[in-house]
């Protein structure tokens, strides 16, 4: 007789390990068919297969529930699959969706290539502008998304305004909330229906994951939008879930320290001859500065955009400089990291459509990283004194 290959001989634990196990089997094994049926009808608690949930997806979910103040939400295996999840699992043809200007690139593309071709309509709008909403809004408006402040001219979106329209037409406000963090902001407080976040970048933290989630306020969205994740495929690597909610374990102390950082470098910047705009909400120069400060009570954030003069040239120069951080197009690692819009994240916009964006070949964002910040202030002046 050949081996049985699939004896359970897992060692049982009176004690239980204190760091979650990953759990990256496809199925379970039930005792017997009234078995399954108990669990497919909700009288026992379990797992099926994978892509319909998993343990370790599950625990990461749970911790971000309870930093959105969120029940229910679902980890998917992208920040775009978050995306897709939570603005498709609730349109249907005949729909209007509206999307802030300067949404994430491939937020914007679902927009302009993906949804029309479902029969969904879409348009955007300039959300640091209430009114620009009014007059986009049409009677068959179903979803707004709006980031609350944009890559990467940090622009703060008037989200009091705009949560009032949406319940005003009913519509579902979608909050992508990856750049600002429940650190920030605590969307669903701001008005929003429906929550995603890219947990690649500042939740996880380390550029070593790619992962998303989405949590929706009325328990009915929950459900459509996990079904459609669920058949769409939308699934989490169980690896990739397990590291994400080791790196979440210290989210907070690795954005405070980021933030404390940011603002150093955007004062620093501003003053480094060269330098011709620094953008960063917590300044006085800021444009949204008077709505940053209602907003974001505080905490602007970790990212910080400045500009130079002399075209593609000189920002070829300023990336090679000695000790300038890494020209990565990403954001929210645990080290500071450079990103050159025009030949990244906006490289498929015209000259023209970047500009009117406020982003021109000069123009850089920095995420700013946990770096000890004299240590970091002295390299970055240097860098830049070069
Ligand atoms: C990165 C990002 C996304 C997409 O996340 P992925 O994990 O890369 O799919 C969506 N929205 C925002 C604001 C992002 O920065």
């Amino acid at each position: 007789m050949g081996p049985d290959l699939r004896a359970p001989l897992w060692p049982d634990s009176a004690s239980r390990p204190l760091g979650h196990p990953i759990q990256p089997s496809v199925v379970y094994v039930a005792a017997d068919p009234d078995a399954w049926d108990a669990q497919y009808e909700g009288r026992t608690q379990g797992q099926s297969y994978a892509r319909e949930g998993h343990p370790n997806a599950q625990v990461l979910a749970r911790r971000l529930d309870a930093l959105e103040g969120a029940t229910g939400g679902l980890v998917v295996g992208s920040g775009m699959a978050a995306v897709t999840a939570g603005v498709m699992g609730v349109v249907r043809a005949g729909d209007h969706v509206l999307g802030g200007t300067q949404l994430y690139g491939r937020s914007l593309r679902l927009l302009s290539e993906d949804l029309p071709r479902f029969g969904v309509e879409t348009s955007t709008f300039d959300p640091t502008d209430a009114e620009s909403l009014r007059a986009a809004l049409k009677p068959t408006t179903r979803a707004v998304l709006v980031e609350v402040v944009s890559n990467p001219t940090l622009r703060v979106a008037d989200m009091a305004a705009i949560a009032e329209v949406a319940q005003e037409v009913g519509c579902l406000l979608i909050v992508d909330n990856t750049f600002t963090t429940p650190r920030a902001v605590q969307a669903f407080a701001l008005g929003a229906d429906i929550v995603v976040h890219s947990i690649t970048k500042m939740l996880a933290g380390h550029s070593d994951v790619t992962l998303g989630y989405v949590a929706a306020r009325d328990p009915a969205l929950r459900t459509r939008i996990e079904s459609f994740a669920i058949t769409l495929g939308l699934t989490a690597s169980p690896f990739d879930c397990w590291l994400a909610e080791r790196g979440l374990a210290t989210f907070a102390l690795r954005y405070d320290q980021a933030e404390r950082n940011a603002a150093r470098i955007a004062d620093l910047l501003a003053e480094t001859p060269g330098v011709t705009r620094v953008l960063y909400p917590g300044r006085a120069d800021h444009p949204d500065r008077v709505r940053a400060a209602a907003l974001l009570q505080g905490r602007f954030g970790t990212m910080v955009t400045f500009d130079v003069d002399g075209g593609r040239e000189a920002a070829n120069a300023l990336a090679r400089r000695p000790g300038m951080p890494p020209l990565a197009p990403t954001l929210g690692d645990v080290a500071t990291t450079l990103s050159h819009p025009a030949s990244s994240s906006h490289r498929a916009l015209t000259p023209a459509a970047r500009a009117a964006l406020g982003i021109s070949e000069g123009t850089f964002r920095m995420s700013v990283g946990i770096e000890d910040t004299g240590p970091l202030l002295d390299r970055l002046a240097r860098a830049f004194g070069a």
